[in-house]
């Protein structure tokens, strides 16, 4: 095995960065070894499901329906009346998935590994190239109060390492909603995003393949009329790439 400079470079600044900033596991208490780990250790991350791109997969929402490779394709059936035209994610929203998604609504960083998954990702599941990528919009009370959007942290991550350009001004949530609740029933998510979102600016979406970036995908509503309001304006294709996935 042969390191490159940069290899050797990223390792010693790691562990200078460790030595200066010890870290500790969010989710075990043990010590994070690497900074490109972030928030967890190597044993919870390697506990966590991140999707080899080879498990069977609903083809449209990308809701996770068995481990082994698909023989034909398949879909779930309960996301016809979306309007993205495919979803994806890295992973599960379980374990050092859900505590990695959690803290990027505190801390406006994404871990190098995952930034290298979510880019493999994005590169494995979507039939043609984008030409922007925008993150689902904060309604602004919210962003105020956050003072960043972490899908636009997101975003930037994988603007970055694509060259894709990001755009988030074009696409807005006009409607504060309360924060979705694991309580919260279908019926209720759906209403509360489905008039939510608009486009400020029609000029740069028209004629454009767009990949919608999140933190979560859980019902797939919010992904969906981010996307009717995108087609509407004239947009191509929407896309939607997440970190999480609800099973
Ligand atoms: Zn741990
Ligand atoms: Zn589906």
């Amino acid at each position: 095995m042969s390191f490159s400079p940069t290899d050797i470079l990223t390792s010693a600044s790691d562990s200078i960065l460790s030595v200066l900033y010890p870290q500790t596991c969010i989710i075990c208490g043990q010590s994070v070894n690497r900074r490109s780990e972030g928030i967890a250790c190597d044993n919870c991350w390697s506990k966590a499901t991140i999707f080899s791109g080879l498990e069977t997969f609903c083809l449209k929402c990308g809701a996770f329906l068995s481990e082994t490779e698909p023989l034909i394709d398949t879909y779930c059936g309960r996301c016809d009346g979306h309007f993205y035209d495919r979803a994806r994610a890295v992973g599960v929203y379980r374990g050092a998935m859900s505590a990695l998604i959690l803290n990027l609504k505190r801390t406006p960083h994404l871990p190098s590994q995952v930034g290298r998954w979510l880019e493999i990702a994005y590169l494995d599941s979507f039939p043609i190239f984008a030409d922007v990528i925008i993150p689902v919009p904060l309604s602004r009370r919210r962003f105020k109060e956050r003072g960043f959007n972490q899908a636009a942290i997101i975003g930037m991550d994988l603007s970055k390492r694509t060259a894709i350009p990001m755009d988030e001004l074009s696409l807005a949530r006009k409607i504060h909603t309360p924060i979705h609740r694991a309580g919260m029933d279908l019926k209720a998510r759906e209403s509360s995003v489905k008039n939510a979102f608009e486009v400020t600016r029609p000029k740069l979406i028209i004629g454009k393949n767009i990949l919608l970036v999140d933190d979560i995908f859980t019902s797939g509503s919010t992904a969906s009329y981010c996307a009717k309001a995108l087609k509407k304006n004239g947009a191509v294709s929407v896309n939607v790439l997440t970190l999480g996935r609800a099973v």
